[in-house]
């Protein structure tokens, strides 16, 4: 009877725990940044033209993300090397180093927004088909010192849509290139998820067109 009972338990909780799931990435990795800077005035994005003093506006209604569970689990693995990392570019990183989120999980009607903005599929995707943050698949990421939170020096800023951006440019300081190497061993080497050629910052899971699009706003 209690087999039964338990088997019944976990029956329920695996029907609840679908693979095109969405998390909470901080569930599982309490130590990872969260900066979503949609959710703020504080993004660059594309250089929207502000008359006067306009703020940009927010495009997220809070500083939560959400990524597929498979998304999660390979953040985790990325996040658990770099907390080994304590001595890097000759400087001491004494509780490691970590991983800032700067977007996951991205509602397709805010797709449809950024295209509307600046339609460029080299980096907005065309909301028509999608993006693989409409499917919670991809994430932009950036590395931080787990001790101070201070982001480690990177190419550009976030969302940065020039040639300086890509993986090929290394017209570059030697710390910033050793900066996005780590990041680039521990999401692909480590966690196995594909870079982007033309984001720094940007990987998904090689499968990540496979799961569905999906449009609804974090609360
Ligand atoms: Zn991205």
């Amino acid at each position: 009877m209690k087999i039964l009972f338990l088997l019944l338990i976990s029956t329920i909780l695996f029907a609840q725990t679908g693979l095109d799931e969405l998390v909470n990435p901080k569930d599982l990795i309490p130590d990872i940044a969260i900066d979503l800077r949609y959710s703020t005035p504080n993004h660059s994005f594309l250089n929207i033209p502000t008359k006067g003093d306009i703020p940009l506006p927010k495009f997220y209604t809070c500083n939560e993300t959400l990524v597929l569970l498979k998304m999660a689990n390979a953040l985790k693995l990325a996040q658990d090397y770099l907390r080994t990392v304590t001595s890097h570019n000759g400087k001491n990183y004494p509780k490691g180093i970590g991983i800032k989120i700067w977007d996951g999980y991205r509602p397709r009607a805010i797709q449809y927004l950024f295209f509307a903005i600046y339609p460029n599929p080299t980096y907005i995707a065309d909301p028509a088909s999608g993006s693989m943050h409409n499917r919670g698949g991809a994430v932009d990421v950036t590395l931080i010192d787990l001790a101070t939170g201070e982001e480690l020096a990177m190419p550009t800023k976030f969302d940065d849509f020039s040639a300086a951006a890509s993986h090929s440019n290394n017209n570059l300081t030697q710390e910033v290139i050793n900066n996005r190497d780590l990041l680039k061993y521990a999401m692909s080497t480590i966690a196995n998820l594909n870079i982007y050629g033309s984001e720094w910052w940007h990987y998904n899971l090689s499968d990540a067109s496979s799961y569905p699009l999906q449009d609804f706003q974090m609360k």
